[in-house]
């Protein structure tokens, strides 16, 4: 009867499994972990959590560094039936206190040089504190080594709660989205067939485990494909080069190709084994596409999602890959353009708020109702937040964060639009266009610009290369250079930050 299958997303993988021998992990070390290791290992951490008195629904929350016992302990948390809540490495005792104090976790893996600070954050929250260090070593790792690896996969259905992730945060205080056995499983059978995904694949893992990309999308389309992952602590274009001559997939953030661009071996011969290069949670930029082409003749593959939906939308495997936009919707994935306002669905190429329907769409927010319901319609689309289009062809471009847009003497100004434009200007690797408070015109558009070195480049050059280019309420009213933009540890372009540095321009 199906009301007795499981759901469970542990099961969903390991009942397809061909070869337990297969190796599933590879680590610079040395470490080669199989299949059939990994469902001993998870069992013994799956026995571990229970013994630590978890009931199945409860969350384990986990701010560790990556590790191949990092990935057990989601894999475990999930078999057990409960509710893994990663938690980004970067944040501070302060922020991880209100992150634990929200999501109220039975038990809270940290660091053990962070134990002492974050005793007391457990302890409000009524959370046991456990310890897992970067090597893999700590109490909780004593704890599975000592336990059995015989454990029964508590049985799920599609819409019970795998994880608790939390958004960003960059335009307000984070929410917790909540994700089931059904949004993961979904989404990741639709992306292994969309990227003709196979047990002979090997991907690069050298993304963070705490966020959507390298958690869900790398680590579950390796699982569900009985393929392997040579798993790295972290981005090193160096240590990637190296190993792409065995390797057949990468997925990264834009960052890692603009970084692999700078390396002189990047060429067709030390990318001819690879099959598939992906890039997603930022806006990869269109010369980058061009540049990554014309040296190894990839055409990078850019996808969209976000923390509440999984993946949305792809450019094809086969077909055109369009530099600029993230390409058409997934299978069982409906995506549309509304009018920010009424909410009315919009015609093609009108720019609007896109809007997400699908089995990969999340639960809602922990414990916010009310904010679940101004993002989430009754009709089951969820309002991403994100403005854009939909071109004839039936691609998504991407134009920005709704909070983004730009309003200047009552007209709309899409950053997007402005910063191609100045990215195309020479000597310019990269731009930020944002809007600043100004007494006329309610906020005048203000770009930040990355000069190339030895690049010379002033305002008034910038200024005069875009006047015939954009309509005058377009144009910045005012160039800042900068070395760098602020990025979070994704590759997103911090604009709040930007806003804040230079609120006073124009006041
Ligand atoms: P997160 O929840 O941290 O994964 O952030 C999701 C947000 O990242 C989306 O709402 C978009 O604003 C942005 N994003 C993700 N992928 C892309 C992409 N390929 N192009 C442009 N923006 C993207």
């Amino acid at each position: 009867m199906s009301d007795h299958i499981s759901e469970n997303l542990f099961d969903l993988f390991t009942r397809d499994l061909a070869d337990l021998s297969a190796t599933v992990i590879e680590t610079p070390q040395g470490q080669r972990i199989s299949y059939g290791d990994l469902i001993v290992l998870t069992g013994q951490m799956a026995n571990a959590l229970a013994g630590l008195g978890l009931k199945p629904g409860d969350r384990v929350a986990a701010q560790v560094e990556k590790s191949v016992q990092a990935l057990i302990l989601y894999l475990a948390t999930v078999r057990a039936g409960r509710v893994f809540l990663p938690l980004n490495t970067g944040y501070t005792p302060t922020e991880i206190d209100y992150f634990v104090g929200d999501a109220e976790p039975a038990i809270f893996v940290c660091d053990p040089a962070a134990a002492a600070d974050l005793q007391a954050t457990a302890d409000r929250a009524g959370a046991r504190l456990v310890t897992l260090d970067a090597a893999g070593r700590g109490s909780l790792t004593d704890a599975a080594a000592a336990a059995s690896p015989d454990f029964a996969t508590v049985p799920r259905q599609g819409d019970d709660l795998a994880a608790l992730l939390y958004t960003s945060g960059t335009t307000g205080r984070s929410k917790g989205a909540m994700l089931t056995h059904g949004n993961l499983v979904s989404n990741t059978l639709a992306l292994r067939q969309a990227w003709r995904y196979s047990a002979d694949d090997v991907l690069i893992h050298a993304l963070p485990i705490f966020h959507t990309h390298g958690l869900f999308v790398a680590t579950n389309i390796t699982l569900f494909s009985g393929a392997s992952m040579i798993f790295l602590p972290k981005f090193d274009g160096g240590q990637v080069m190296d190993l792409m001559p065995r390797a057949t997939v990468l997925m990264g953030v834009p960052t890692f190709y603009t970084r692999l661009l700078q390396d002189a071996r990047l060429d067709r011969d030390a990318t001819a084994g690879m099959r598939l290069f992906v890039s997603g949670s930022a806006p990869l930029l269109a010369e980058t596409h061009r540049e990554w082409q014309a040296r190894t003749g990839h055409a990078i593959l850019e996808r969209y999602g976000m923390t509440e939906t999984n993946m949305n939308s792809s450019n094809p495997y086969d077909g055109d890959r369009i530099a600029g936009t993230v390409g058409l919707p997934l299978p069982g994935v409906e995506i549309i353009v509304t009018d920010p306002e009424t909410g009315a669905e919009l015609a093609q190429d009108e720019i609007g708020m896109v809007e997400v329907r699908g089995p990969n769409v999340f639960q809602g927010y922990w414990r916010m109702p009310e904010k679940t319901a101004a993002e989430l319609r009754d009709n089951g689309f969820f309002i991403t937040g994100d403005l854009g289009k939909i071109d004839p062809r039936g691609y998504l471009h991407i134009v920005g964060r709704g909070k983004d847009l730009i309003i200047t003497g009552g007209y709309n100004v899409y950053p997007k639009e402005i910063e191609t434009e100045i990215d195309a200007i020479d000597g310019v690797v990269e731009s930020a266009v944002i809007g600043l408070p100004h007494g006329d015109f309610g906020e005048a558009v203000t770009a930040v610009v990355v000069p190339a070195a030895g690049a010379d480049l002033s305002e008034s050059a910038i200024l005069s290369a875009l006047s015939g280019r954009l309509a005058k309420f377009k144009q910045p009213k005012r160039v800042i250079f900068a070395p760098e933009l602020p990025r979070n540890t994704m590759g997103k372009v911090q604009k709040n930050l930007l806003r804040a540095e230079h609120d006073a321009l124009f006041r």
